[in-house]
């Protein structure tokens, strides 16, 4: 029987055409999206929600928990086979890894965007929508997490990042490489995304700051913070060194409790505890600070927003950073 997809539209490039500017401006509603791919039917039978037409920086992370929320209020339904949600391109790994987190349905979830315009030579939308369609239906994608499929490539959204500006394969997982590859006729996976907990989330807190450290940051930025910021991650250098002049400044933050992740602002590899110098990570960790791990700064972020919602005890954030 043919799978049933709900293809959930958020905005972004893959919906835009050039204004009289020549620049790109949201122009295309889900319906004319999927009307223009016949090839659809091949697949799958779809179902079009409109949850917004934004470009992909206008998200929040209430906007997020709304639309994992909905995702889930709908999977329970039972008559869906899989999403699909096409998202800017921006933020497209936020999103996706929000997802990745909240979502309590195992059905295969895909995330998909555009580099280019509709009305541009070569826009990759369709082909790229229609591949996320084809992942979101097939078997074999249940229990792999929250995939992002761009390129022909599938990634999971927990280490999938975008590396260039405007390349068409733009979106790369820098550590582990793809899930798995979207071919004329079939699709193959060569590996599964480690397993991670999920988070219930309600009200995500917004007022999660990333701080990004620089060779002589003092803490001046990061008093910035007080009485604004209900989080903080430090965007920090190297394996997760902190340059000592800002330490004092985020000691004081983590006194007003409030909790401060550190993450590396280096492309691949994790936080570790290498150097033992004032600033290193093995001396913040000894005043409170939280690792990150591997996550990248923008997901740290994302996951201390969504544990917010459920708790302020820093040791539960620390012990649900650590799984
Ligand atoms: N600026 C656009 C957005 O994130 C980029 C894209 O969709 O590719 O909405």
């Amino acid at each position: 029987m043919k799978k049933h997809v709900m293809i959930i539209t958020t905005g972004g490039t893959i919906a835009m055409k050039k204004d009289i500017t020549g620049g790109l401006v949201p122009a295309l509603s889900g319906h004319e999206l999927i009307d223009a791919i016949p090839e659809i039917k091949e697949w799958a039978d779809v179902e079009i929600i409109e949850f917004s037409n934004v470009p992909s920086g206008y998200m929040t992370v209430t906007n997020m928990a709304k639309l994992s929320q909905f995702i889930d209020k709908e999977a329970e339904k039972g008559n869906i086979d899989g999403f699909v949600v096409t998202h800017g391109t921006d933020t497209l790994e936020e999103t996706a890894y929000f997802l990745d987190i909240s979502l309590q349905t195992e059905l295969p979830v895909c995330v998909t965007g555009a580099m280019r315009g509709a009305d541009e030579r070569g826009y990759d939308g369709e082909i790229n929508l229609l591949d996320a369609i084809r992942v979101a239906a097939d078997d074999a994608s249940k229990e792999r997490g929250v995939m992002v499929c761009l390129n022909h490539q599938i990634y999971a959204a927990r280490s999938v990042t975008k590396t260039h500006t405007t390349q068409v394969d733009t979106f790369k997982d820098l550590t582990y490489g793809p899930l798995g590859t979207v071919y004329r006729n079939e699709i193959i996976y060569g590996r599964r995304p480690t397993k991670h907990k999920k988070v219930i989330v309600t009200n995500p807190e917004e007022e999660v700051w990333i701080l990004s450290a620089w060779s002589g940051m003092t803490d001046a930025s990061i008093m910035s913070a007080v009485g604004k910021a209900k989080g903080i991650v430090i965007e920090a250098l190297g394996c997760g060194n902190v340059p000592p002049l800002c330490k004092k400044g985020l000691i004081q933050l983590m006194k007003k409790g409030i909790p401060v992740v550190l993450a590396t602002g280096v492309p691949t590899g994790a936080v570790q505890e290498e150097y033992a110098y004032d600033g290193s990570l093995a001396s913040m960790k000894k005043e409170g600070i939280i690792s990150a791990g591997e996550l990248s700064p923008k997901k740290a972020r994302l996951l201390l927003a969504a544990l917010l919602s459920k708790t302020k005890n820093i040791e539960e954030i620390r012990t649900c950073f650590a799984e």
